[in-house]
């Protein structure tokens, strides 16, 4: 396989994106960049900030001073806001729920997209996991893959993963939320969610993590020289 390889998957909130990226990236020896924990990292840093999420100049001011920069450890990614460790903090629900109106805002996805473009010039083959990645960032990207999922399906994944945590969420107010994050993601001005050209579309509803794994794994292994 060429030195240089970028696969992209995007997809809608819980389609299994961040596991599928990772283990794909394991199994191919390739690094993974999560770039929805850049986008979550900004938003911190502006709740942080206490500024309110309306106000677009101010964002894009601060945004724009932030340092975001991410590491790996043990082929995990870490992320860091202004030099401190945040991978965890990003998490939270405060996050999760405004991280779709900062990411519609045009400085701080410029900002996103130049930091991504930089690190995969760095990282060489490369898993990139987001929204806008074979379409806005990556267009020219190697393999291409849209990763989805019914709602249904994708909520009670969420559901899972929380549960699994230790946290008890009503199943209904979270598939109304993941439903609204689609919504605010799908209708953006700038970069929405899309089916990039020439993805391969894989619906997970019925899938399990292996199955969808092996199917991006060969897909990538028919560019072998
Ligand atoms: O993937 P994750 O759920 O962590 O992403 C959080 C949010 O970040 C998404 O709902 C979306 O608004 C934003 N995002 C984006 N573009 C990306 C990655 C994430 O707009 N490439």
């Amino acid at each position: 396989m060429k030195d240089k390889y970028i696969i992209t998957i995007d997809g809608p909130a819980g389609a299994g994106k961040t596991t599928i990226a990772r283990t794909v990236a394991r199994r191919l020896g390739f690094k993974y960049v999560d770039t929805g924990a850049m986008y979550r990292a900004v938003t911190l840093g502006v709740i942080e900030a206490s500024v309110e999420f309306d106000s677009v100049p101010e964002i894009e001011e601060l945004a724009g001073k932030m340092d975001i920069r991410i590491d790996f450890e043990d082929g995990k990614m870490l992320i860091f806001l202004n030099g401190r460790e945040v991978s965890d903090d990003i998490r939270g629900s405060q996050v999760t729920e405004n991280t779709s109106l900062v990411a519609a805002i045009p400085g701080v996805r410029y900002k996103l997209a130049r930091l991504q473009r930089s690190s995969a010039g760095k990282l060489g083959r490369t898993v990139f996991e987001g929204r806008d990645m074979g379409s806005i960032v990556f267009p020219g990207a190697d393999l291409k893959v849209y990763l989805d999922a019914g709602i249904s399906e994708r909520a009670r994944r969420r559901w899972q993963e929380l549960k699994d945590k230790g946290i008890d969420v009503d199943f209904g107010s979270l598939e109304e939320k993941i439903k609204r994050r689609d919504m605010l993601d799908e209708s953006r001005g700038l970069a929405p969610l899309r089916v990039p050209k020439n993805a391969v579309i894989i619906d997970s509803t019925n899938l399990s993590i292996e199955d969808v794994v092996q199917q991006i794994v060969s897909l990538a292994y028919r560019d072998k020289p």
